[in-house]
């Protein structure tokens, strides 16, 4: 039995999720020591213990419950995972899993995979992706280096993960399909105690409010009177903004808070209803 009170939180040890994994803790206000070579570690002022792993064997702790909950890519979860629940994407580690052939051959489609063998370390994805699209090829299961496969005579294609495509292009390849975009999410037990969802919502409300904080920028800037109503109906605030008057009775001060995505466009708009002196700050936390 493992222990009630406290949730396990199973994170790669080293590797291209560590990084960004324990970030989102610390930035959650959880801490901890992860001093290298540490293999669990137990916060010090939140009901949590981590566990690091590698990521290959996170979703069968999480599903055997030695974990309660882990931190892994989609893909890992993918094609690994049974019996572990889907509990938030984390919108880092993003990449996709491809299929690539060498450079010179002519692809006309997924005919081309027909009969062929294809070098993968996600036979399960691969498999079930070909399976939908009618095509039959022989999957070669190998856990490493799977892009100098064609090179070496030991497939004709090979399906494995992608963010540049540099390492494929380096090793005579070219990427044709994509099977599945991929980012890091945390997954969970399917038979957590109440106890532990009780500390799984504190934890996520903790990780939603550092999020919503990186999608926003706080905005501060200066209105003339006569143009305060045009630039007030481009900026939405959390509720409003905050109009402060300056000392200069033709210029007020307006705060506000602007999501990422329409930043760009809301400071050009702003720029030519005439605001002024725009100053954006990052925000820690958000907490609607
Ligand atoms: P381990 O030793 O823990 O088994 P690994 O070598 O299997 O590590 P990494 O290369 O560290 O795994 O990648 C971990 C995860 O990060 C991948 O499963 C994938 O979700 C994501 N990932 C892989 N390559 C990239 C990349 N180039 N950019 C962003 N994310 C990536
Ligand atoms: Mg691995």
């Amino acid at each position: 039995m493992t222990n009630n009170s406290i949730l396990r939180l199973a994170i790669q040890r080293k590797g291209r999720l560590s990084e960004d994994s324990l970030n989102l803790i610390k930035e959650s206000g959880i801490k901890f020591s992860s001093g290298t070579g540490k293999l669990k570690s137990k916060s010090r002022n939140f009901p949590i213990e981590f566990l690091f792993l590698r990521d290959d064997d996170i979703p069968d702790y999480v599903a055997d419950g030695v974990a309660d909950l882990g931190i892994v890519g989609e893909n890992v979860a993918l094609e690994k995972g049974k019996n572990i629940d889907i509990v938030k994407k984390l919108g880092f580690s993003k990449c996709r899993l491809s299929l690539a052939i060498p450079k010179e051959a002519e692809y006309l489609g997924l005919q081309y995979f027909q009969e062929a063998s294809i070098a993968t370390s996600y036979p399960k994805i691969l498999q079930d992706f070909l399976d939908k699209n009618g095509i039959f090829a022989d999957i070669h299961e190998i856990s490493g280096s799977v892009e100098i496969a064609p090179s070496i005579g030991l497939a004709s294609g090979v399906c494995d993960i992608v963010s540049s495509g540099s390492t494929l292009l380096s090793n005579g390849l070219k990427e044709v399909e994509t099977i599945l975009n991929s980012e890091a999410i945390i997954i969970g037990n399917q038979q957590m105690s109440d106890e532990k969802k009780s500390i799984l919502d504190k934890l996520l409300f903790r990780i939603e409010s550092v999020q919503k904080g990186k999608n926003n920028k706080y905005i501060l800037l200066n209105a003339p009177t006569e143009k305060l109503d045009e630039i007030i109906e481009l900026l939405p605030g959390m509720r409003s903004p905050t109009v402060l008057p300056l000392a200069d009775k033709k210029w007020n001060s307006i705060h506000s808070v602007i999501n990422e995505d329409e930043f760009w466009e809301v400071i050009e708009k702003l720029r030519n209803a005439g605001a002024e002196g725009i100053l954006v700050v990052p925000i820690e936390k958000m907490i609607l």
